[in-house]
């Protein structure tokens, strides 16, 4: 084995260390203290787990994303609000500049990123911009010396955390569309840039959401991302590409720990007598479980290794997100079912653990979105 893979097999068993030892013992606390403990988030960054997926030349891990999905599959056997913190900066805020930053930029960003002393959030969708995002209205109006930026952002993940905002906002309001769209990198303290509550959410407790609002907020021109207009949409799907197929590995890795929970209860829990692992319907439900989650894994290890390669995968990653958060839902559904009564009680880990999954389904494009963008693909004779 080359030098690389050993070290990336040791840090996926430094991870899968570091969430039985640390991450799985500490998720009651996510809850009551409605954070991630900040030595939790001090090994995160020790780790490298903030900048896993950016490249090497600005602090980063530069994983591929082959290996940036294998390290997500154990790291999200522990509660999603983990992962979400490094979600940004790994994620839709983090490649936003390496994809369409200017050089400038990622000297800038990056490196802080990298280190976890910069949290990223990013601002795409509205209160009527979701699901249909180019449609979105906030506004960039080219002003003396950069741009005034108003509107408002909905469900903006990790808000209350970010040191950076990535905002897309129309600088052409002569196009309605996505051509209209660019994106620009505003600083927290930025004057004119407020953040509203914590939304409180049916899950995910401890991971942070909230409205961000742009009054009157003047950015310089150094903030237009790449330093052109009307790429920002462009950037912002090329983004989400890749983000389909973290989510799917998200939904693999959590997967894996509702299945390695309802199997251990089996085997634990008697009723008639013997384990309820011994009665064949609770047998057919880990047989479904288990094989949901190799159909997910292998579709989200040869997608990965696909986008390494340079391949098209824009109908994969959808297919990918898709399937995997689809069956993450059967499989926490089933959980729950093989704890019967225990299962619907927070002392057990399938019950947070069920209302945390459903909202892989929603964000990042629902399943309905991604079955259009499969078909749109499959019409056209995409990869
Ligand atoms: C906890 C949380 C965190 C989030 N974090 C972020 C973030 O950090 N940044 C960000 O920009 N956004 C974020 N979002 C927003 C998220 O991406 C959107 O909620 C999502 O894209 C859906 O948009 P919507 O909620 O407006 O639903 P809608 O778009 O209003 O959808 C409602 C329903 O209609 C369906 N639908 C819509 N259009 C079609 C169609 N053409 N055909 C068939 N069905 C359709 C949808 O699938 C859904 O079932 C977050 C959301 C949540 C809940």
């Amino acid at each position: 084995m080359s030098e690389e893979g050993e070290m990336i097999d040791l840090m996926v068993e430094t991870v899968r260390r570091f969430v039985d030892k640390e991450l799985i013992p500490n998720e009651q606390r996510l809850e009551s203290e409605d954070g991630i403990p900040a030595e939790i988030q001090a090994r995160m960054a020790e780790l490298g787990l903030f900048g896993m997926a950016l490249p090497a030349a600005y602090g980063g891990l530069g994983l591929s994303l082959f290996d940036e999905v294998r390290i997500v599959f154990e790291l999200c056997r522990a509660s999603p609000v983990y992962r979400s913190l490094i979600g940004t900066t790994n994620g839709v805020g983090g490649k936003s500049l390496v994809f369409g930053g200017t050089e400038e930029q990622k000297q800038r960003y990056l490196p802080p990123i990298a280190r976890g002393d910069m949290i990223v959030s990013f601002c795409l969708t509205e209160a009527d911009a979701g699901s249909d995002a180019a449609s979105l209205r906030s506004s960039a109006v080219k002003v003396k010396g950069g741009y005034q930026l108003n509107g408002t952002k909905r469900f903006i993940s990790n808000a209350p955390e970010a040191g950076l905002f990535v905002v897309m906002a129309r600088t052409d309001a002569s196009q309605p569309g996505a051509a209209g769209i660019s994106a620009f990198l505003v600083e927290a303290d930025q004057a004119g840039l407020s953040i509203g509550p914590n939304i409180n959410k049916m899950g995910q407790k401890g991971a942070h959401t909230a409205d961000v609002t742009f009054q009157d907020c003047l950015v310089p021109d150094g903030a237009l991302l790449g330093g052109e207009e009307g790429t920002g949409f462009k950037i912002a799907m090329k983004v989400l590409d890749d983000g389909r197929i973290h989510m799917a590995a998200v939904a693999t890795g959590l997967a894996r720990r509702l299945i390695d929970e309802a199997l251990a209860y089996a085997k634990e829990r008697h009723q008639f007598g013997k384990p309820i692992a011994g009665f064949q319907l609770i047998q057919a439900m880990l047989a479904d479980s288990e094989t949901e989650h190799l159909a997910a894994r292998s579709m989200v290890e040869r997608t990965a290794a696909r986008r390494d390669s340079g391949a098209p995968i824009t109908k994969d990653a959808s297919c990918c997100k898709y399937f995997a958060t689809e069956a993450l839902s059967r499989i926490a559904d089933r959980a729950v079912q093989v704890h019967g009564g225990y299962g619907y009680v927070a002392e057990y880990a399938v019950e947070r653990l069920y209302r945390d999954s459903r909202l892989l389904r929603i964000f990042e494009g629902t399943s309905q979105i991604q079955q259009l963008v499969i078909a749109r693909e499959m019409i056209a004779g995409g990869n």
